[in-house]
C-alpha cells in the first residue's frame, strides 16, 4: 500500500497538489462513460474516445485515442464487434498490457448480457456490421442496470478500496432506472410503432413492446437502393408511426418516407452528451420515449 501511495505520489498526487483518482478509466462512447460516472463517480479519471454524433461502426484511429489508451487502467467498450474496425488497433498502437483483450482491463459492455439478432443468417461478407448479435445494448436501460453492476465488481477488482462505492454507484443508477420505467412503459403503451435507418434502438423498443416497422437500410450497414425504398413505402402506406434516424445517417430518404407516409421524422443521438452521467443517461432515453410516443 505504501508503494503504491508513493507511486502515485510521484505520478500525479503530490505534483499536481490534487487528489488522483483511483483508476484511469476510458471509455469508447458517451454511454459507457454515463455509466462510468454513475459507478464510480470521482473515484475514475474519464476519457471518451467518441463524442455522441460519431457513428461507432466507422471510426478512424487518432493519435489521441492511443494517447488516452496508453496510461488506462480499464477501457469500457459497447463490444459485440461494434467498434471491431478501429479499438483493435488503437488498443494494439497503445502497447498497454492491461488493457488488452481478455485481462480485467478490458471490458464489454454487450458481453455481460443477451444479445438481439443473435444467431441469424448475418454475414460480414455480405456487409452486415452485426454479424456476433446486435451490440447496441447501451438502448436498454434494463441491460443498462446488469452492465453497471458488471462494471462495478471489474473496477471492484482492479480496485479493492473502492469496492463499496462502486456497488453503491451501481444500486443507485438501478433504483434510478427502476423508478423511470412504469412512466415510461405508461408513455409508449399506445406507441404506434417505429421505422428506424439501422437496428440501432431495438433494444429499446423490445423492452417496451414497441414494433418496430423496419429499417430503411435493407442489411444492417448497407445503404437501400431506390427499389427497396418503394417497396418498404407500399408496405408501409396507410399505417402510423414515426421515423427516427441518427445524426450520421443519410438523411434524405428518412424524410422522402416521412413525406411520402405523412409522417414524423425525428433526427436523434444514439448517444447521450459528453458529460452526461448515470441522470444524463436517463434524460437522453426520456427524449427517444417522447420522440417514439408523439407519433400522429
Ligand atoms: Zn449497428
Amino acid at each position: 500500500m505504501l508503494k503504491r501511495l508513493l507511486f502515485m505520489c510521484i505520478g500525479l498526487t503530490c505534483l499536481g497538489g490534487a487528489w488522483a483518482a483511483p483508476l484511469e478509466v476510458v471509455a469508447t462512447s458517451p454511454s459507457m462513460g454515463a455509466l462510468v460516472r454513475a459507478v464510480a463517480g470521482d473515484r475514475a479519471k474519464l476519457g471518451i474516445l467518441a463524442g455522441p454524433d460519431r457513428d461507432l461502426h466507422q471510426l478512424q484511429v487518432k493519435p489521441s485515442m492511443i494517447r488516452a489508451l496508453r496510461s488506462a487502467d480499464l477501457v469500457v467498450a459497447i463490444g459485440a464487434e461494434l467498434e471491431i474496425g478501429w479499438l483493435p488497433p488503437a488498443i494494439a498502437s497503445a502497447a498497454n498490457p492491461a488493457i488488452q483483450p481478455g485481462r480485467a482491463g478490458y471490458f464489454e459492455a454487450a458481453a455481460q448480457v443477451p444479445l438481439l439478432d443473435a444467431g441469424g443468417p448475418a454475414d460480414r461478407a455480405l456487409g452486415d456490421v452485426h454479424p456476433v448479435g446486435n451490440p447496441h445494448v447501451d438502448m436498454d436501460p434494463v441491460r443498462m442496470t446488469t452492465i453497471a453492476r458488471a462494471l462495478a465488481e471489474r473496477m471492484a477488482q482492479l480496485d479493492p478500496g473502492g469496492a463499496a462505492a462502486y456497488r453503491q454507484g451501481a444500486e443507485t443508477f438501478a433504483s434510478a432506472v427502476e423508478q423511470r420505467l412504469p412512466g415510461w412503459r405508461a408513455r409508449l403503451a399506445n406507441a404506434p410503432g417505429v421505422l428506424l435507418y439501422h437496428r440501432d434502438a431495438i433494444y429499446l423498443l423490445e423492452r417496451f413492446g414497441v414494433p418496430l416497422l423496419g429499417t430503411i437500410e435493407a442489411v444492417p450497414g448497407v445503404p437501400p437502393s431506390g427499389r427497396y425504398l418503394s417497396e418498404l413505402t407500399a408496405r408501409l402506406e396507410g399505417q402510423r408511426g414515426v421515423i427516427i434516424y441518427a445524426p450520421y445517417q443519410a438523411p434524405k430518404a428518412a424524410q422522402k418516407l416521412a413525406r411520402d407516409l405523412g409522417w414524423q421524422a425525428a433526427r436523434l443521438s444514439l448517444e447521450p452528451p459528453l458529460k452526461a452521467d448515470g441522470n444524463g443517461y436517463l434524460a437522453h432515453l426520456d427524449v427517444w420515449v417522447e420522440a417514439i410516443a408523439s407519433g400522429p
